[in-house]
């Protein structure tokens, strides 16, 4: 059963305009923009007993809460420190700060984290979360550890559910219910790093376990462009999280217009799920092409600044048996590719139950790749992990609403 909002979709034009404030727009629209944003809010930052969670602000919010209380703006830095540096939830445990501060704080914020309601580890290592946030709603990151060397990925989700419904994946089955704060989005990474102990932030040269976030996990992120933005932020800033923005790759359907903005804000390496070399087949099974089509995509990636060999677009080709897989589509991509600097992830398409494509075949795969290789382009063929835990590549969610049936059934 899907829950009440996310029977109300938004079109992309409107969430688009929604993210873009400068674009021209009539007051009946702006107003519409409006209303359909507030649907779609994340919850406020404060809980039940009155007090605010500090996470997810910016520096100056965060300066400004302490403003309202009485204190110095100055107490703002010392907080990054302790929240976004070391990892600390509890005030008592800020020793920089003096015990009445202390306590004035516990009486006024919180620190906090989305609870962990299930964590599933798979054979091979990575780690799959499911994150409930303070009005019930779930969504699922995962950690994927490198195999050969000591980092990993953390894959982040940005909105509970999606409205793209990209017809090869599963989580695009369960419709937009809302976007995700500023706070619920770091909070996950921050989450994950109490996982594995990863506090005090490593400093540079040192190694990270949780080296790189892939902001590729539930929803669109550039549909919830403001809090995806203000999380990545948080987490680059040099006296918390640090993470180097080239340590963070952000994943696209085309939402084109804000790939634009994207890249002259945050600059992060770009990922677009581009599944189709035609738009009458990405039509199909990417629908959000019927609004931004292959050759306005590729414009935009290259504009996309910064790109160059050394950092290349990521385009993530899911490998469709029969329907995207053949070799005349892989001249075709790297006739698509052509001056980009690019590499191409193949993904072998993970299955679930209902969905209405197959693996391609290993040859296939391996044929496709080397035409790819041939014209220049890295090709690598992504490994499925945590498949056990249902942690692969667009499954994410899958469990989730399961074991919520099971529960629902039980009741
Ligand atoms: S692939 Fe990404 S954008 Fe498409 S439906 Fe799935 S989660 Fe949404």
């Amino acid at each position: 059963m899907r829950r009440s909002p996310a029977n109300v979709r938004p079109g992309a034009a409107d969430i688009v305009s929604q993210a873009a404030p400068d674009t021209d727009l009539s007051e009946g629209e702006r107003a519409r923009i409006l209303a359909k944003a507030a649907l779609f809010a994340p919850p406020p930052a404060t809980l039940a007993d009155g007090r605010r969670d500090l996470v997810g602000l910016t520096r100056d919010e965060l300066a400004a809460e302490m403003v309202a209380i009485g204190e110095q703006p100055f107490r703002a830095k010392q907080l990054w420190h302790w929240i976004y540096h070391q990892g600390v939830t509890d005030f008592s445990r800020m020793p920089s700060i003096a015990k009445p501060m202390q306590a004035k704080l516990a009486e006024r914020f919180v620190v906090g984290r989305p609870e962990a309601t299930t964590v599933q580890t798979s054979t091979d290592g990575t780690r799959k979360f499911l994150f409930r946030y303070r009005d019930g709603q779930e969504v699922e990151t995962v950690y994927i550890p490198s195999p050969d060397e000591d980092r990993g990925a953390v894959c982040i989700s940005t909105q509970v559910g999606c409205t793209l419904s990209c017809k090869f994946c599963h989580t695009g089955t369960q419709k937009l219910v809302r976007n995700l704060g500023a706070a619920e989005i770091v909070g996950q990474f921050m989450a994950a790093r109490d996982s594995y102990g990863e506090w005090p932030s490593p400093k540079d040269g040192t190694a990270r376990h949780l080296s790189n976030i892939v902001v590729m996990g539930m929803g669109e992120p550039l549909y919830n462009y403001e809090n995806t933005a203000k999380a990545m932020r948080i987490v680059m800033d040099n006296e918390g999280i640090a993470l180097s923005r080239r340590r963070i790759t952000l994943s696209t359907s085309g939402v084109v217009p804000m790939m634009d903005r994207c890249g002259a804000e945050l600059n992060v390496n770009l990922a677009v799920s581009l599944h189709a070399v035609t738009n009458e087949l990405r039509n199909e099974i990417v629908p959000l092409n019927r609004k931004y089509p292959i050759e306005e995509l590729m414009a935009a990636c290259r504009r996309y600044p910064g790109a160059s060999n050394a950092r290349r677009i990521t385009f993530e080709y899911v490998m469709l048996r029969g329907v995207n897989d053949s070799p005349a589509e892989a001249h075709e991509l790297v006739r698509l590719l052509k001056g980009l600097p690019a590499k191409v992830n193949l993904i072998p398409f993970n299955p679930w139950p209902g969905s209405p494509y197959k693996t391609s075949t290993g040859e296939a795969v391996r044929a496709f790749a080397e035409i790819l290789e041939a014209g220049g382009y890295s090709s690598p063929v992504r490994r499925p992990r945590g498949r056990d835990i249902s942690a692969a590549c667009g499954q994410l969610k899958t469990e989730s609403e399961r074991v919520r049936r099971v529960k629902a059934d039980a009741a």
